[in-house]
């Protein structure tokens, strides 16, 4: 019998990104409405966060970058690097208590204190680059979570799987030359969505060739052909793998409902994918794994995928 942990601290709503950005405080607090209801469940048990010490940044992000983020808060910038990353003067040390409390989670997952975890963070992170922010990211919770599962816990295959509707362009570029961390991606076209990136013909490089799986949707795009994607594609790709760990990039705006993006998943399509990706962790992985929440910009679809999602984490827990 194991637990849930769940990451929602009210902190992360202090990243405040004005009035008119879709990447809002208001994205949590639909989100923690909507658990309320369900963390009664004793299978949930609640993740207190601490920051990441700015030290454990910089295997993923350069010290300037750092800084650079940093000073932009203390200064009171509107945005870093692009107005769409919009930043408040609190915004740098709820970045380090997302990246830290996502550090947590593994670790937790790691030691067998939980069977699997989510992370209901903000700022999200896949969009961050090395040594730029983009896309409302600031630092890449995923991939800080992922090199920490290499080098820390000496993990050799890790799996990131970013079901966000935009490209993880940080992740693939944190990884792309390593074939110890097996990156797939399910997206919009870059052709036609933010970010640019995320080609099919974008397969990593070096000694990660082959360990970048890009597998871009034209707008209109249902859910049938992403669950054709998972039988067809990722999971034979996850299976040859065997993961040690797997980490989702949990966004939610592939939804039907979602203002940003112009696909047309339904919940139940999350719902699939969270337990069809359940199911790939406990044939490979004794079920290890941590969900971190990136985009998501309806918040009824939002908080209702969400809850959908926490259930069956908790469900395949207990
Ligand atoms: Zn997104």
């Amino acid at each position: 019998m194991g637990k849930t942990g769940l990451l929602l601290d009210q902190r992360y709503e202090r990243h405040d990104t004005g009035p008119q950005h879709p990447e809002s405080p208001r994205r949590l607090a639909a989100i923690r409405k909507a658990i309320e209801e369900v963390t009664v469940d004793p299978r949930i048990e609640a993740i207190e966060p601490q920051p990441i010490l700015p030290a454990g940044l910089l295997r993923i992000h350069s010290r300037d970058y750092v800084t650079r983020v940093d000073a932009a808060c203390r200064q009171g910038l509107p945005f870093i690097d692009v107005p769409d990353s919009a930043i408040c003067p609190d915004s740098y040390e709820i970045a380090l208590l997302a990246a830290g409390g996502t550090t947590q989670a593994i670790d937790a997952v790691m030691s067998g204190d939980l069977a699997n975890a989510f992370c209901a963070v903000r700022p999200p992170g896949h969009h961050a680059e090395r040594s730029q922010s983009m896309g409302f990211c600031l630092f890449n919770n995923v991939a800080l979570a992922a090199e920490r599962l290499l080098r820390y816990h000496e993990l050799e295959r890790v799996l990131v799987l970013d079901w966000d509707v935009h490209h993880g362009n940080g992740t693939q570029h944190s990884f792309e030359h390593l074939r110890e961390v097996l990156f797939i991606s399910l997206h919009g076209h870059p052709d036609v969505l933010y970010p640019g990136t995320g080609f099919e013909n974008e397969t990593g490089t070096g000694d990660g060739e082959g360990y970048t799986l890009n597998i871009p949707f034209m707008p209109g795009t249902t859910g049938d052909e992403y669950r054709r994607a998972f039988n067809e594609q990722i999971l034979p790709a996850i299976d040859d793998y065997r993961p040690q760990f797997i980490l989702i990039s949990a966004g939610f705006d592939a939804h039907r409902l979602d203002p940003l993006a112009p696909l047309c998943l339904e919940t139940s399509d999350y719902e699939w994918m969270t337990q069809t990706v359940i199911e790939a962790a406990t044939r490979h992985c004794q079920g290890r794994l941590t969900s971190v929440l990136e985009g998501g910009y309806h918040l009824d679809a939002l908080s209702e995928s969400v809850t959908t999602h926490l259930a069956l984490l908790a469900e395949s827990a207990g």
